[in-house]
């Protein structure tokens, strides 16, 4: 499925529910009642207004970080453009947005549309990562760029944008591994357009303050029912830790859904609740904590380098209560364990084991 025949076949599930949908209305403020419910204060070409509700589910995704963020130097012409909302000139507005194309970063955005450039005739002239592995997944690598001849520049990246009213070019080079730039490989590429896929951001300004977020994901830190530190406030999908496809995005939130709909008939979860821990080789975890009981619990996490011939190993009490081989683990990959919750009897550390 393309992504807008994925979002029209939910938007057509959504049509046969009592759900109410507000178009054009942007939640700006959240404010938590001394009873615990909440009033969610929203815009609308309607006008400002507020909803009083006993549960909330953050889903407001995640944003691309812009070229101030990389702090990419040069004028400011037309023509530098994030891949997300080029994404979305092309698929909802029918234009192309350049015919020369330079891409700095390999998310898997960029990887995605520097296929698409190349079937709507543009040139791909290249793309290029800072680090040394790519941060997109191989399949993409493999099915965006290699089928395409599209080369791939490892440890390079734009230093300058050239261009005054429209870009002209880039100026590129190789970094040294503290992330200078190697001056004697400087070269200039004359193209039209710089897209940008340099991360994601989770879209959290709306809750900061209001609930505890994790400073490596950005997102909310959550229990396995995908509910916040503030109980009724439950957060799921990109703006609670960067998805690489969407199917996982869905399967996250049916859960956020069902949990917060059993908070509101029948309150919290009151099974005893353990931390979850990263260990060797585990950037971070969602969940935060897992709950003991029966059946069985998913916990989703990058690892902070590559790995070969690894296990994944998840341990409590110094005991592996679940572990899976792996061939390799990559940071661009998001990886999951399901875990027996009888064997919770404590905090659990998810490890990568080597050899
Ligand atoms: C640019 C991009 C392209 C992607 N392409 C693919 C793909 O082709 N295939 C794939 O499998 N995965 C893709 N992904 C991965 C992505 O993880 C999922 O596809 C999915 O869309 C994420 O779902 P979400 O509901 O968490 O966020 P989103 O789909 O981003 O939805 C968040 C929604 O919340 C709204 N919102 C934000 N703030 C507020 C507010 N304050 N008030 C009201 N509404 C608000 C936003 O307008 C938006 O409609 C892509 C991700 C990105 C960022």
């Amino acid at each position: 499925m393309t992504g807008p025949e994925y979002a029209d076949a939910w938007i057509q599930k959504l049509k046969q529910t009592k759900v109410q949908v507000f178009l054009e209305t942007m939640v700006n403020k959240i404010e938590r009642k001394p009873d615990g419910s909440f009033k969610v204060f929203v815009i609308s070409p309607n006008g400002a207004g507020y909803i009083e509700t006993k549960s909330i589910i953050l889903a407001m995704g995640c944003r691309e970080r812009p070229a101030a963020a990389i702090s990419l130097c040069g004028t400011r012409p037309v023509g530098v453009i994030t891949a997300g909302t080029a994404q979305k000139i092309i698929n909802t507005q029918g234009h192309m947005i350049g015919k020369k194309i330079v891409i700095v970063g390999s998310g898997d955005v960029g990887l995605i549309m520097a296929r698409r450039f190349y079937c709507e005739g543009a040139k791909v002239l290249g793309v290029y990562e800072i680090s040394q592995t790519p941060s997109g997944l191989n399949r993409n690598i493999v099915q965006c760029l290699n089928d395409y001849n599209i080369p791939l520049h490892l440890g390079e990246t734009v230093m300058e944008v050239l261009g005054k009213d429209r870009v002209k070019g880039v100026v590129v080079a190789k970094v040294n591994p503290d992330y200078s730039f190697d001056l004697s490989t400087k070269r200039t590429i004359a193209c039209d357009t710089v897209v940008l896929s340099v991360g994601l951001v989770p879209e959290n300004d709306l809750v900061s303050g209001l609930v505890d977020l994790s400073s490596i994901t950005n997102g909310a830190i959550v229990d396995d029912n995908y509910m916040t530190n503030v109980p009724g406030i439950f957060s799921c999908g990109n703006v609670l830790h960067v998805h690489d496809i969407v199917d996982d995005v869905t399967f996250e939130a049916e859960l956020a859904g069902e949990n917060a709909g059993e908070y509101v008939l029948n309150g919290r979860n009151k099974q005893k609740n353990y931390k979850t821990i990263t260990g060797n080789g585990v950037r971070y975890l969602v969940p935060s904590s897992l709950h003991a009981g029966t059946g069985f619990v998913q916990v989703k996490f990058r690892v902070g380098k590559i790995f070969r011939d690894a296990t994944l190993c998840a341990i409590c009490n110094g005991e592996i209560i679940g572990s899976r081989k792996c061939k390799i683990l990559l940071p661009a990959q998001m990886e999951q364990m399901m875990i027996d919750r009888t064997k919770i009897k404590g905090d659990v550390v998810i490890e990568v084991r080597e050899g």
